[in-house]
């Protein structure tokens, strides 16, 4: 087990020079919101639609459904998606612990299969050993950014009659083949959270081609309404509110331009790294968007040393494989896969958002050859 607490402290630290991630955003944004609130009309109404036609022409996909929160979108994706009580869906144990909530949330049971040792998302290869009579759904997640094997994945679906979900939190933009995340899977779903590329404080949207899950979806966020004082199902409140979707689309706008950026950079330290560390590499025919620029090293704790004395930010993204979070442990779910097991003792992001200097990214650089 890695010293997880202090390691988890990093993020929190706000002394820091250079920071691990921020919000990327100019005077437009808060103009936008300002601008809402001065029409009164503040919670989901004309933005919130606006902002839903604008993500699902940027993704690709027939609709968007704009929610409070990325794990909001996933719940009510894998809802609308016919997911009860009882059934299985297929997922990732590296991920944040959302995901896996999610499928939780709506009364079935998530069933973890190991990751491939280049990209850290799901391995396709061991999905059909996982498949039971219980089997619903695959939920992956295109981690850091990186695209998950989706033909792969697909194929397994479409044989098996299983829905696909995906979990594109952290993959706003990212590309496999001329396809954009989050309109390949039956659904897919965003979050807005600050830390991710695009952000509107808090919320999230599902993107889908699927017009009964767009449907299920918009009514599930609002109570279950059909229409004014008609409610058909038990829903929730997971609106949006007309001031996040005013900042998601002018943050989706310079969408394009962040993850420039951010490839940018992660070229940069690529170049800069490698032969020291394991560096993360874009997969052929995939395009990712570097929500994270995670490193491989047996030295970490050094690395982690030696970037908090020199006042750079770092975290650990994922300390330990969900199953083994106490949680989920205690419900049985607990198990031992070696790839995720080994990968989240060697794992360490280093900063690369957009707001980085090229002084910044060689200092980065040097600090960890210092070490390795
Ligand atoms: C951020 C994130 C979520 C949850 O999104 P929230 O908006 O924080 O609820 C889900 N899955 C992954 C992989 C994430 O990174």
């Amino acid at each position: 087990m890695p010293p997880i607490s202090l390691l988890n402290t990093l993020w929190l630290n706000s002394n820091m020079r250079i920071k691990l991630v921020q919000p990327y955003f100019g005077s437009e944004e808060p103009e936008a919101a300002a601008q809402v609130m001065r029409s009164f009309m503040i919670a989901q109404g004309p933005r919130v639609k606006e902002f839903e036609r604008a993500f699902a022409d940027y993704i690709g996909t027939r609709h968007a459904v704009a929610t409070s929160s990325g794990t909001t979108a996933l719940h009510l994706a894998l809802l609308s998606a016919g997911i009860k009580q009882g059934d299985e869906v297929i997922t990732t144990p590296f991920t944040f612990v959302a995901t896996t909530n999610a499928i939780l949330h709506c009364g079935a049971r998530p069933v973890f299969v190991d990751i491939e040792n280049g990209t850290l998302n799901m391995d396709s290869s061991l999905l059909e050993e996982s498949i039971s009579g219980s089997t619903k759904a695959i939920l992956p997640v295109h981690i850091f950014g990186q695209p998950a094997d989706m033909n792969g994945i697909s194929a397994v679906a479409r044989k098996h009659g299983l829905k696909v979900i995906e979990d594109a939190a952290q993959a706003h933009g990212a590309t496999v083949g001329n396809r954009k995340a989050g309109s390949i899977g039956d659904a897919g779903c965003f979050s807005f959270y600050a830390t991710k590329n695009i952000t509107t404080g808090e919320g999230g949207i599902i993107t889908t081609n699927d017009d009964g899950i767009a449907e299920a979806a918009s009514s599930l966020r609002n109570h279950g309404q059909k229409a004014k004082n008609q409610h058909t199902a038990v829903g929730w409140n997971s609106r949006m509110t007309d001031m996040q979707a005013a900042i998601g689309l002018v943050q989706l706008k310079k969408l394009d331009a962040i993850n420039r950026k951010r490839a940018e950079n992660a070229k940069y330290l690529t170049e800069g790294l490698s032969g020291h560390v394991d560096t993360p590499q874009a997969v052929e025919g995939t395009v990712p968007v570097w929500h994270l620029y995670t490193i491989r090293t047996k030295k970490r704790n050094e690395v982690v040393k030696a970037l908090q004395n020199a006042g750079i930010e770092c975290g650990i993204y994922y300390p330990i494989p969900v199953y083994r979070q106490e949680a989920f442990a205690k419900m049985g779910l607990n198990g031992s896969l070696p790839i995720v097991e080994g990968v989240c003792k060697e794992v360490v992001s280093i900063p690369v958002h957009p707001a980085l200097s090229r002084a910044d990214l060689d200092e980065i650089i040097g600090t960890i050859r210092k070490v390795c």
